[in-house]
């Protein structure tokens, strides 16, 4: 395990000339190798480590340790001896402490999104917009704390008094994805300490760096031991998930991932019945109407398919293009499309960086390899840019996709627009609905029934209209079908880190 110090010196070479690859951050104790177990930075018990690589350029950005059960049971352990302690702090206690917190996010923001640019690969520019929308999760909850009310019940039973008060759930196994480092993990973070939980994180492997200097952050705004622990792990995550769900002492589970490790947790915490709430997989209708303004449909497609390359759950993955319009559309697309810059995300200019890993590349050209397969035509990219690194896919647009093809029931999770033609509204509605999943679902239109009519008749848990991106932090976010269950963000967010209690008081 080389020590920090000489990793940064190692890394700071210069590797190939005009690629960033070690990022100078103004705050170098930002970057931490070890895991965050009650209020200290540890290694595993093992001692084992894994090594985490830049996505732009292969390199070895460093290595963090390899937990495992045992390690995941002494972060449990302090959770729970910090929790009743932080239960019975104030509202307006956890609301400064987590302003605190949003206030160093804000001032550290250039080191947080260099970190996720490097391990991520998403370009700076994004990476400096999911700093401040992981950041608002903490201002909100901030502002949510100090008013999580109970009722006042006017009792069916005579002499009766009845009210309610919103207790912590208790300690939380929260998991997150590599595709937003900073914000998946503080959407949970954030309601879950303003309701007074505390809570063991489990970092993504691809992307643990990030979170690390959350929560060193965390540390200094005054966060107490316990109350945030960080654990992390590439090889023995099934382990690690394990530990979570097995244990009764944790409570509740809250997961962003696949559909398939969601089902795979859901089992594994029946025999601890967990309340659970979970951010599944999508697979995102974006419909465009012949009544649509153009200009807007594309711009909506572009920012909702190709935001950090498509690795976004909510991204538009089946784009249905009515008759009347369809070759204007794709005409107008490709070019937008085609004026892409992909390259590392350091580098200046670039819009669009690598996918994560090597699988991801692999699964974007079998998808795009079937559409072809079956009839459907390259307008613009369509391979690997194996130039720029092993992870680079071009932009991709395809035209003349039908229902038989693998886009159209999987998630691609890559940047690939696949166009597909429609002829009427009852038509392209039953399409969009024909998915197991159903996060996000998208329309373009003029006429505002037709707007309500289709909003109301999409079975997803999120449609925007008119527009390709719809996270708010005020707004709930979340999914039905195989998209999971729960709500993140807005006012519901923090319900799922709280159980009503009903206290009844007889004999008035
Ligand atoms: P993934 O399910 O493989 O991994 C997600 C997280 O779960 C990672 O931290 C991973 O280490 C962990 N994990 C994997 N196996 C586990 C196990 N057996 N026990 C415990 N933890 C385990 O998903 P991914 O491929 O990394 O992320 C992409 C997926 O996430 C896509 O399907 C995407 O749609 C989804 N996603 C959903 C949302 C949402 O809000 N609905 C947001 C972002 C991503």
């Amino acid at each position: 395990h080389i020590t920090r110090t000489n990793h940064l010196r190692l890394i700071s070479r210069p590797a190939a000339a005009s690629v960033h690859t070690a990022p100078e951050l103004k705050d170098k104790s930002l970057f931490k190798e070890q895991s965050y177990i009650n209020g200290q930075w540890v290694n595993a018990k093992s001692g084992k480590t894994f090594e985490v690589h830049d996505p732009a350029t292969g390199k070895l950005i460093g290595t963090m340790p390899e937990m495992n059960k045992d390690d995941v049971d002494l972060a449990i352990k302090a959770a729970a001896d910090a929790f009743p302690s932080f239960k019975k702090t104030t509202g307006r206690q956890r609301s400064k402490m987590l302003r605190k917190w949003y206030d160093l996010i804000i001032e550290n923001s250039e080191d947080i999104a260099k970190l996720i640019t490097w391990e991520n690969g998403k370009p700076l520019n994004d990476a400096k917009g999911e700093v401040s929308y992981a950041a608002s999760f903490y201002e909100w909850f901030s502002e949510e704390a100090p008013r999580l009310y109970g009722d006042t019940i006017p009792a069916t039973v005579p002499g009766n008094r009845v009210y309610t008060v919103k207790e912590p759930v208790g300690v939380c196994g929260l998991i997150t994805p590599w595709n937003f480092p900073a914000a998946m993990i503080t959407r949970k973070i954030g309601p879950a300490l303003a309701a007074g939980c505390t809570v063991v994180a489990k970092s993504p492997g691809e992307t643990p760096y990030t979170a690390a200097a959350l929560t060193e952050l965390g540390h200094r705004a005054g966060i107490p031991p316990g109350v945030i622990n960080i654990v992390t792990s590439l090889e023995n995550t099934a382990e690690v998930g394990g530990a979570i769900t097995a244990s009764d002492t944790v409570k509740k589970v809250s997961f962003t991932g696949s559909t398939g490790v969601g089902k795979l947790l859901m089992k594994q915490s029946a025999d601890t019945l967990k309340k659970l709430s979970f951010e599944l997989g999508g697979n995102a209708p974006f419909i465009v109407f012949d009544d649509a303004d153009l200009d807007i449909a594309v711009a909506g497609a572009v920012a909702s398919k190709f935001r950090s390359s498509g690795q976004t759950c909510v991204c538009a993955n089946r784009i249905y293009v009515q008759s009347g319009i369809y070759d204007a559309f794709a005409k107008a697309f490709t070019e937008k499309v085609n004026q892409f810059k992909v390259g590392p995300g350091f580098q200046e200019g670039v819009t669009h960086g690598p996918l994560i890993h090597d699988r991801a590349v692999s699964k974007v050209q079998a998808h795009v390899d079937d559409a072809v397969q079956h009839g459907a035509k390259v307008l613009a990219g369509g391979q690997k840019l194996s130039d720029l690194g092993a992870n680079f896919f071009a932009p991709t647009v395809i035209r003349d996709m039908t229902k038989g093809m693998k886009i159209s029931s999987e998630e691609t999770f890559g940047p690939v627009a696949a166009l597909f033609p429609f002829n009427t509204e009852a038509e392209v509605v039953s399409l969009a609905n024909d998915a197991e999943v159903g996060l996000a679902g998208y329309f373009f239109s003029k006429d505002t029934q037709r707007c309500y009519r289709v909003a109301e008749a999409l079975q997803f848990g999120m449609v925007g209209i008119n527009t390709g991106i719809i996270s708010d932090p005020a707004a709930p976010f979340g999914g039905v079908k195989h998209s999971g269950f729960g709500r993140e963000g807005s006012k519901y967010g923090i319900d799922e880190y709280v159980t009503v209690k009903t206290v009844t008081l007889g004999g008035i």
